[in-house]
């Protein structure tokens, strides 16, 4: 309610309404006075032409001091007229009375209209209430006069209920005119107000959508006033912020696009460092939700004191910073952070922090620093060996027996580097192969092929080699030289670490739709903290003693990438002293 008496529109109606009541009752006064005025001179004027008129015919009455029949006249008169009326002699005595006994009434000489008609020989005029008949009564008096000398005096006295009648007559037509006045000039400023206050409510709730994110208002124009225009200037603000809004949501749309598909993890702050956006990949990274964050410090997100130093320090430092960390998420990882300020008006006002995992690049650049290292030290060792021999042949005279065993020496080194060379290349070329050859594949041949291979090396180790291999496996698609290279090196190095008469077996069944291909041997076995290095290039429990029996250490990384190509997987289950398993399911 009080909020509605606030508004324009009852500012205006009660405008309007306050400047009628006042109007009214000043001209209500106005009037009243001037009538007033005007009323008691005509009223006189009657009054005193009526009393003349009289005087005419009473004077010889009164003269002759008849009273009897002055009384009867006066009481006529009084009745006709409707007024009071009084007749005194000069002394004051009263003769004749309209109303009352005149025997019974006072000495009248020293009523101030007699003393006034008495002295100004004229009208003598007085409002006083009547003790005689109680109410207020307004009295005129004239002097009767003959041959300039005073007979007595005549009084008129009529009430002002007459008079106050009238005046409430007045105000009646008054107060109607009024009421009918109020009544259309409530209507008019309702109207009028309307007229001012409509349009500005409609702006009110267009606005009030606009805020709430319906841009499609139109106003529609009904006046060429102020109003009109004001409306015809919003019309064209709200298109232009249609348009404004179009383009920036069309950018966000880009931007969030952008931010959401990148690989990289994107975090962007405020000046105070809370963060204000994160996307999909931070996400992911730290199993948060972006709704959850917002507000929320870097560190409180990311547990990492490193990346919360470097943003505190681009934001101080104003500068925008490269660097590498490493983030717990449980595991750890390596991140490229790259930090670039957002500036308004030349001032931080925050950080876009991206994030990239280059963990794996940084293995690979490991491994690739390690192989390239590993791989020179495994030449270098027979090359020196080789020159070493060459450089004392050259030099001495040897016997032919000492002769030919540094030439065995020579070749049995250049035998290991050829072997080394080619086992690199055969792992290079396994690796660099992504679209693997292939081709149906029957393991029973496969296994079954290797045995002219394999055989003689375990006759000459003194190992037995058992071969149990079904007579029909499922074929399998895939590369049959590299899956006969897996077998070689598996039974290979079974024979390579028995002791001789030791045993290797060789099974192969299908389960589950898979291939299952087990060798075993029953030789020095791996101890448990190596079998997870055992894959890896360059990698032997025993470097010497693999030396001696001619690996390159490169063998089972070749089976690795083999069973990967096939999509197999490969497992080792192996006891010092007692024997080894490798399990191979394709
Ligand atoms: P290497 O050429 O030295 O044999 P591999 O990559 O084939 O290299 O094997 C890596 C290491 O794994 C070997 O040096 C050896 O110590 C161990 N190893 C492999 N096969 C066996 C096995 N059947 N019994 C015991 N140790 C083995």
């Amino acid at each position: 309610m009080l909020h509605k008496l606030k508004s324009i529109r009852w500012k205006i109606i009660s405008l309007y309404l306050m400047l009628l009541i006042i109007t009214l009752v000043f001209s209500g006064y106005l009037l009243q006075d001037s009538l007033k005025n005007y009323f008691s001179h005509w009223l006189d004027r009657q009054l005193v032409g009526e009393m003349k008129l009289l005087v005419g015919i009473i004077k010889p009455l009164v003269k002759a001091e008849n009273r009897p029949v002055l009384d009867k006249m006066i009481n006529k008169y009084g009745k006709q007229l409707e007024t009071r009326i009084t007749i005194v002699d000069d002394s004051g005595k009263v003769l004749a009375d309209s109303r009352e006994d005149p025997t019974e009434m006072d000495n009248h000489l020293y009523r101030p209209e007699i003393q006034e008609a008495l002295r100004r020989r004229g009208i003598g005029k007085e409002i006083r209430h009547s003790a005689t008949l109680d109410i207020d009564m307004r009295y005129v008096a004239l002097p009767i006069e003959s041959n300039k000398q005073v007979l007595g005096i005549i009084r008129f006295a009529i009430s002002l209920d007459k008079l106050n009648r009238f005046y409430y007559g007045i105000w009646k037509v008054l107060l109607q005119t009024g009421v009918i006045a109020f009544i259309i000039s409530i209507i008019l400023s309702f109207k009028f107000s309307s007229q001012i206050t409509n349009p500005i409510g409609e702006m009110t709730s267009a606005v009030q959508r606009i805020a709430n994110g319906f841009l499609d208002q139109k106003l529609v124009i009904r006046t060429e006033d102020e109003i009109g225009r004001l409306a015809q200037m919003f019309n064209h603000m709200v298109k232009k912020l249609k348009n404004k809004m179009q383009q920036i949501s069309s950018e966000k749309s880009k931007v969030e696009a952008i931010v959401t598909s990148i690989g990289d993890g994107i975090i962007a702050t405020n000046e105070h460092g809370e963060i204000i956006l994160i996307n999909l990949t931070i996400e992911e990274l730290f199993a948060v939700k972006e709704e959850e964050m917002l507000g929320k410090s870097v560190i409180q997100m990311t547990r990492s004191y490193k990346l919360d130093e470097l943003i505190n320090k681009a934001l101080i430092k104003g500068e925008s910073l490269t660097e590498e960390i490493e983030l717990l998420l449980p595991e750890e990882r390596i991140f490229r952070v790259r930090l670039a300020l957002i500036e308004r008006e030349e001032q931080a006002a925050g950080v876009v922090v991206s994030l990239r995992d280059i963990t794996d690049i940084k293995q690979l650049e490991q491994m690739r620093k390690d192989f390239v290292s590993n791989v020179s030290h495994e030449l270098k060792t027979p090359l020196t060996s080789i020159k070493g021999y060459v450089e004392t042949l050259m030099e001495s005279e040897l016997e032919s027996g000492t002769y030919n065993s540094f030439l065995k020496v020579i070749n049995d080194e250049a035998e290991r580097l050829e072997h080394l060379i080619n086992d690199i290349l055969d792992l290079s070329k396994i690796e660099s192969s992504d679209s693997l050859l292939k081709e149906n594949v029957d393991m029973v041949e496969v296994v079954n092929g290797i045995i002219p291979v394999v055989e003689p090396k375990a006759q000459r180790k003194n190992i037995i080699l058992n071969l149990d291999v079904p007579a029909k496996l499922p074929i399998i698609k895939g590369n049959k030289d590299q899956l006969s290279r897996l077998m070689i090196n598996l039974v290979d190095n079974a024979i390579k670490y028995t002791p001789s008469g030791g045993k290797v077996e060789v099974r192969s069944y299908s389960e589950d739709n898979n291939i299952v291909i087990e060798v075993e041997d029953n030789g020095i076995g791996i101890p448990q903290e190596d079998i997870s290095r055992i894959f890896e290039r360059f990698y032997r429990v025993n470097k010497a003693r693999s030396r001696k029996l001619g690996g390159t250490g490169l063998g089972l990384s070749i089976v690795k990438h083999i069973v990967e190509q096939h999509q197999g997987i490969i497992e080792v289950e192996s006891e010092l002293e007692k024997g080894t398993k490798f399990i191979v399911r394709l």
